[in-house]
C-alpha cells in the first residue's frame, strides 16, 4: 500500500495514480502522474506527506522543480512507450528513484520554508 497525497485537494489517499476519494481527481497526464509519484511514502516520510497535504489544503501549491519533474516524466514515458524498455525497467526504476530522492529533498525544503514562514 502506497500512501500518497492528492495534489488537487490535499486529501491523503492510497496509491499515487488512484482516483482521489476526496475530490475524484485522477492523475492522467504524464506530468500529473510524475508529480503524484513524487508525493508518496516511497520518497517522503509520512510526516512530510502530512505537511504537503496540509500545505495544499491551506491553498498553497506544492513546489516542484520543473527540470526534475521533466526528468521523471521522461523516464516514465520511455518505460511506457517502448516495449523493449520493459527489460531495462529495473534500471529505469532505479534512475527514477535517484531523481526522486533528490526531488524529495527539495520538496522537504520547500515545505519547511513554507511552514516556517507562517
Ligand atoms: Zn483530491
Amino acid at each position: 500500500m502506497t500512501a500518497a497525497v492528492c495534489l488537487e485537494c490535499g486529501h491523503m489517499k492510497t496509491g499515487a495514480w488512484k482516483r482521489c476519494p476526496g475530490c475524484r481527481h485522477l492523475p492522467k497526464s504524464l506530468e500529473d502522474r510524475a508529480r503524484h509519484l513524487i508525493t508518496t511514502d516511497h520518497y517522503l516520510s509520512h510526516e512530510k506527506l502530512e505537511a504537503v497535504s496540509q500545505q495544499i489544503q491551506a491553498g498553497q501549491a506544492p513546489q516542484f522543480v520543473d527540470t526534475q519533474v521533466q526528468a521523471v516524466m521522461q523516464q516514465l514515458q520511455s518505460i511506457e512507450n517502448d516495449p523493449r524498455e520493459i527489460k531495462r525497467r529495473r534500471w529505469l526504476k532505479l534512475k527514477v528513484h535517484l531523481i526522486l530522492l533528490t526531488l524529495g529533498g527539495l520538496i522537504i525544503t520547500a515545505v519547511w520554508l513554507w511552514l516556517s514562514s507562517r
